[in-house]
């Protein structure tokens, strides 16, 4: 295999070990996890971004982009299920819903789990990861693709959702790089971003996006948090700790009408039910969502000057 320089460059951050390569990832501007690779499975620079695709001791099959986890295998389920369903259940009928990002097609596969929805439109930028995914994270997308409701559009999110008319989705689902990672996705994560997904919602419609971490990256967090409270008049966060990531993930959702730190357990069980989604989990229900809700942000004590 031919490393080109960011190959190099890359290969240079996945430390070599005593028994050969290692993913050393930033946590944080300080902190890093290493993990030993066992096989890799896929590398490739993309028009946008370094793609690896590889087994790691731990995490299983795990998607890696410019250096920073995506997903594994074995924990991407209580990403994948934390991001979604929270949204999804709180919306009354989802019926037409956007995925910004989501390249694995996990999202995807949660949002199709639901017996309301009629169409799923995924938009991704980057063609080659979804077509990495499509050969090779079959443990992810677990053929999401193929059904007959998905609809994917290879496309900048920014571009499709300025492009999109007015009222037509019932929830957006932002599933994209950190907002402190790669520049391609910085623009989506803006108030003015925001707007334009008010703007394609429908009356009662409400979106969520993934938002890094609140414990390594506070500021950027705040920045988010602030860009989503200048534009919908319901806001909720939550955090669920994701193994492969290193850290408790944070959600923030955004909503006209709906909000879903106000639903109970029986509520959420109530719905999961009807939609015959229930069967389908391995990580969220009532239980999970109200712990997701109560549960504090995490936060850094600041550290004295
Ligand atoms: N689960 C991951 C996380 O928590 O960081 C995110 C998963 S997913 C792989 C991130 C996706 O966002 C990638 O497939 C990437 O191509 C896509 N992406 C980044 N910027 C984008 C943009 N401007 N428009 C559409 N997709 C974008």
């Amino acid at each position: 295999m031919t490393l080109n320089y960011y190959g190099l460059r890359l290969l240079c951050a996945m430390s070599v070990g005593e028994s050969g390569l290692y993913i050393d990832e930033a946590v944080s501007p300080n902190t890093r996890m290493r993990s030993p690779i066992r096989r890799i499975i896929a590398f490739t620079r993309t028009k946008y971004q370094t793609a690896i695709i590889a087994e790691v001791a731990d995490y299983g099959i795990c998607l890696i982009l410019d250096g920073y986890t995506q997903s594994s295998e074995v924990d991407e389920f209580i990403y994948h299920e934390s991001l979604v369903h929270p949204v999804m259940v709180a919306h009354k009928a989802p019926e037409r819903v956007l995925i910004v990002g989501g390249g694995e097609g996990a999202t995807l596969r949660e949002v199709l789990k639901h017996s309301t929805v009629r169409e799923a439109v995924m938009v991704d930028i980057d063609g080659e990861v979804v077509e990495l995914a499509k050969k090779y994270l079959k443990v992810m997308h677990q053929g999401a693709f193929d059904d007959p409701r998905a609809k994917v559009v290879i496309m900048d999110g920014a571009e499709y959702i300025r492009r999109a008319p007015s009222g037509v989705f019932d929830v957006v689902i932002l599933d994209l790089t950190d907002p402190y990672s790669s520049e391609v996705a910085r623009g989506l994560y803006t108030a003015e971003f925001y707007r334009e997904v008010y703007r394609i919602l429908k009356r009662d419609g409400l979106m969520v996006t993934q938002a890094g971490c609140s414990f390594f990256y506070g500021d950027t967090y705040d920045w988010v948090l602030r860009n989503v409270e200048e534009v919908f008049p319901i806001v909720c966060e939550y955090n669920v700790w994701v193994p492969s990531f290193g850290y408790a993930c944070n959600f923030i959702v955004g909503s006209k009408v709906y909000d879903p730190a106000k639903l109970t357990i029986e509520d959420v069980e109530r719905v999961l039910k009807e939609r015959e989604v229930k069967e389908k989990l391995r990580f969220y229900s009532g239980r999970a969502h109200a712990a997701m809700m109560l549960m504090p942000i995490f936060r850094p004590k600041p550290v004295s000057p």
